[in-house]
């Protein structure tokens, strides 16, 4: 592990000015990909910026019914928060399906969102990896790839984003808030995180320095419902091997709203809009469900060990709409 400077910041000013608009320096929130990743030298910033106590720990309704996450909020925090609970069950769900609960009452909402792949050979310093180390190759692609991607691959990097928290965002239409030198944007959800194209290193849509302030969530229409299922080899403590989220409006047996997103099998958070389009107006029925799921896989492109995940993938879609509508 390298030396790093450290810095503690009490405003969001004070955090851009201490962080400045550069890539070697990081945002210390929960500590739990970051400081791990510093004592694998994966990561290595010369200056680590406290971001805990800048009074971004709050859940707020929005006068239109939406939601206003802060980035500083505990995933446990935000699992168990009555408002998720009741009206964004998919994201309590994702997030409790994630890690353990220790972790969970570290890690936080914008850490989360940027967490990194768990890909083996990332985080081993020994292997070539194009997104540790641009250009350097890509030991996964005939290598160990049994849990990578299916989705948004390219010729570079196959790694998956790992993150369950992410899916149930995308399912949910979430917006990121961000602040940096040049004031506040807001990000849609689905273009937060970048696929991998020949550039696997640049993970998002973040400027050098630009900190996560807030996520907001859509208020649903009256009467929908949404859930998340995760697939994976160990019921605890382990991450996805194929999930999905699914939030859904039915009325009189036909759907008339349904967004779905995938985890375990994209490069990014996977929202199908190939699915919706198949689901949107139908009867809800086993074979409509599994139409959306074959639309939804239809470009997958496995590698040698992973092949297993295109009907895994398949198959936890039909599950969780089959939940969801029962
Ligand atoms: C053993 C283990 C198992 C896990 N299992 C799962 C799992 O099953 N599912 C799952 O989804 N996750 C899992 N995780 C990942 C975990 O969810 C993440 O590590 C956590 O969410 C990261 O949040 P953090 O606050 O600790 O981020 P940190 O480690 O503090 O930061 C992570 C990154 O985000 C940046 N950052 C943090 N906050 C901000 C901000 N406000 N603005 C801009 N950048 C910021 C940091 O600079 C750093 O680059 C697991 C982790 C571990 C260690
Ligand atoms: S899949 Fe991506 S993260 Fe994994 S070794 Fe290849 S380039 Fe690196």
């Amino acid at each position: 592990m390298q030396n790093f400077g450290y810095e503690r910041a009490g405003t969001v000013e004070e955090a851009l000015r201490q962080h400045g608009a550069t890539r070697e320096n990081a945002y210390l929130a929960g500590g739990t990909t970051l400081i791990d990743l510093a004592k694998l030298n994966v990561m290595q910033p010369q200056k680590m910026v406290d971001v805990n106590r800048l009074g971004l720990d709050k859940v707020e309704t929005l006068p239109d019914g939406g939601l206003k996450i802060g980035a500083m909020v505990r995933n446990s925090d935000l699992a168990w928060n009555a408002t998720v609970q009741e009206r964004y069950a998919v994201l309590s769900e994702s997030l409790l399906a994630g890690a353990s609960p220790q972790l969970r009452n570290m890690a936080t909402t914008g850490g989360n969102l940027m967490q990194r792949t768990r890909c083996t050979y990332f985080r081993d310093n020994l292997s070539p990896c194009n997104k540790r180390q641009p250009g350097s190759g890509c030991a996964a692609m005939d290598g160990v790839n049994r849990g990578h991607a299916i989705l948004g691959t390219s010729e570079s990097c196959i790694a998956t984003h790992p993150s369950d928290m992410c899916v149930a965002m995308a399912a949910l239409e979430a917006t990121v808030l961000v602040q940096g030198d040049k004031g506040e944007r807001r990000i849609p959800f689905g273009e937060f995180h970048l696929l991998p194209g020949d550039t696997p290193q640049k993970e998002h849509d973040l400027l050098p320095g630009e900190l996560i302030t807030y996520v907001t969530l859509p208020a649903l229409a009256a009467g929908t419902k949404s859930y998340y299922l995760k697939l994976r080899d160990r019921q605890s403590y382990e991450f996805a091997l194929a999930s999905a989220a699914v939030v859904v409006r039915t009325e009189g047996g036909r759907i008339r709203e349904a967004r779905v997103a995938f985890g375990g099998i994209g490069t990014k958070p996977w929202r199908s809009k190939e699915a919706e389009a198949v689901l949107h107006g139908k009867p809800v029925e086993e074979k409509v469900f599994r139409a959306a799921a074959e639309a939804a896989l239809k470009n997958a492109k496995p590698h040698k060990e992973n092949a297993f995940k295109v009907e895994l993938a398949k198959q936890a879609l039909v599950r969780a709409l089959q939940t969801v509508t029962a």
